[in-house]
């Protein structure tokens, strides 16, 4: 499958000089959305997967069809103050700032095999942090999952030692 020509690269957004790649058009095509999951499904299977993590908001997007088709659980990692119930948490850099991430303390059980899920990788500090909070609970990195790899940030070098697999990349 081509997906490449599914994913809508939009110049200047969120800000100048960007080439934003949108996964919106992509999942409007039920077809090629469904054909997208099982392809990581597939992965997950290869990689044999206990449970899916996944960043707001559109790891969510990428990682909870897969987990329904697998029959596995699904945990969401979100930004500081919405997870109700006790977190683990991690800072990480931004573009310009900082940020912290969060995921539940009883969301994950050492020694689970987890798949990471997110639409996009750029520099990897997202996938990163998310590891970080994974591992802190014992949690074993079994792969990481991407819609789309941007190969020219090199967000392989900040990930190195784990699986990953992209559907397309640029
Ligand atoms: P990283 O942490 O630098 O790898 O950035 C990846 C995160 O930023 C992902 O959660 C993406 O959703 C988001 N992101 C960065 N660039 C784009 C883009 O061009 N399209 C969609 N999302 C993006």
């Amino acid at each position: 499958m081509d997906y490449k020509q599914y994913i809508s690269v939009v110049e200047d957004f969120p800000m100048e000089g960007i080439r934003f790649k949108d996964i919106t058009t992509l999942m409007q095509n039920g077809e090629v959305y469904a054909k997208a999951v099982d392809d990581i499904a597939e992965y997950a299977k290869q990689q044999n997967v206990d449970v899916i993590v996944g960043p707001e908001a559109r790891g969510f997007i990428v990682g909870c069809p897969v987990a329904y088709k697998l029959g596995l659980g699904f945990v969401p990692v979100r930004k500081e103050g919405k997870l109700p119930r006790e977190t683990v948490k991690v800072g990480y850099g931004l573009e310009y700032g900082k940020d912290v991430l969060t995921m539940h303390k009883d969301a994950i059980k050492p020694g689970q095999r987890v798949l990471i899920t997110d639409d996009l990788l750029a520099t990897g500090g997202t996938i990163d942090a998310t590891i970080q909070l994974i591992e802190e609970l014992g949690g074993v990195i079994a792969g990481i999952a991407f819609m789309i790899e941007l190969t020219y940030l090199d967000g392989r070098a900040k990930l190195k030692g784990h699986d990953i697999f992209t559907l397309t990349q640029y």
